[in-house]
């Protein structure tokens, strides 16, 4: 069930992947990340077709929960990211095969996408990646609305926010974790908050996060508090000599908050790599 944030943006914050959202202009409709889950990506499609065609599938970032149901928007509109996003798009770091990571989710929270879910030699024949590629900040003008894609890295290189001033809204991807467990692990903490300070410069009324409910600008000062929260935890664990290990038992913010929907399983995960991949970079001095 889609939420109305305002006439023309519509976004969902309760299944399990990012927060899939679109706008509808006098021009066709834009859609800003697509639904990790089959039979939500094809029901989201039919919903902002039905408000005319869909111009433009912006990616917010590369992580598999913002980028994998682009599959289902083949046809719909050109793909635009940023090269960060495009460079990264489904490629298995140590950590994480995404299309596995696309598939476990499946039994669990989407049992009637099974058939639609692509083996993995069909799907990366055409994933539907980007068709325009950019880099910096580009402006799309829709209809009677602007898209500001502004460059906003430190959750990931290629992370950008959308800005969309006729709407006072903007979409930042995963660079605001709302309300939900952040998942720091590879991410470059002070970019980030650089990027936290971008976004806080900017004249909207609605925030629409990666993860969570619907917030406001002020939710970026409690984004900014959990990132050094971390930081100052591990630096001080590197401080006091604390082994790599000792570390992970010991800094913890399971207690913060919930994980997001449909990813409670992965709690002990993003505790125990958020503090392990800071350790690695405080104590080698590359933080
Ligand atoms: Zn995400």
């Amino acid at each position: 069930m889609m939420e109305n944030v305002t006439p023309n943006v519509r976004t969902e914050t309760h299944s399990r992947g990012c927060n899939p959202s679109y706008v509808t202009t006098s021009g066709g409709v834009v859609v800003i990340d697509t639904p990790q889950l089959p039979t939500k990506a094809l029901a989201m499609r039919a919903e902002a077709e039905s408000h005319g065609p869909i111009q433009y599938v912006i990616n917010t970032e590369h992580h598999v929960d913002h980028i994998f149901g682009n599959y289902y928007f083949k046809g719909a509109g050109q793909v635009i990211h940023h090269k960060g996003v495009y460079d990264n798009f489904m490629v298995p770091t140590p950590l994480l095969d995404p299309f596995d990571y696309a598939r476990e989710a499946i039994p669990m929270n989407d049992p009637e996408g099974a058939g639609i879910f692509p083996e993995r030699d069909v799907y990366f024949v055409d994933p539907n990646k980007a068709q325009i590629v950019f880099t910096g900040d580009v402006t799309l003008k829709v209809g009677d609305h602007t898209f500001n894609l502004i460059w906003t890295p430190g959750h990931t290189p290629g992370q950008v926010a959308v800005h969309v001033p006729e709407e006072r809204v903007v979409f930042t991807g995963d660079t605001v974790f709302s309300e939900v467990q952040t998942w720091v692990m590879a991410s470059d903490v002070d970019q980030w908050i650089e990027a936290l300070n971008t976004i806080s410069r900017l004249d909207v009324d609605h925030v629409i996060p990666g993860h969570g409910p619907v917030t406001d600008l002020r939710y970026l000062q409690t984004q900014k508090a959990v990132l050094l929260e971390w930081k100052s935890a591990v630096a001080m664990a590197v401080a006091k000599g604390w082994s790599r290990d000792e570390t992970i038992a010991r800094v913890n913010f399971a207690d913060r908050y919930p994980v997001d929907i449909g990813q409670e399983y992965m709690m002990g995960y993003i505790q125990r790599h958020n503090a392990g991949i800071l350790w690695d970079k405080l104590s080698a001095n590359q933080e």
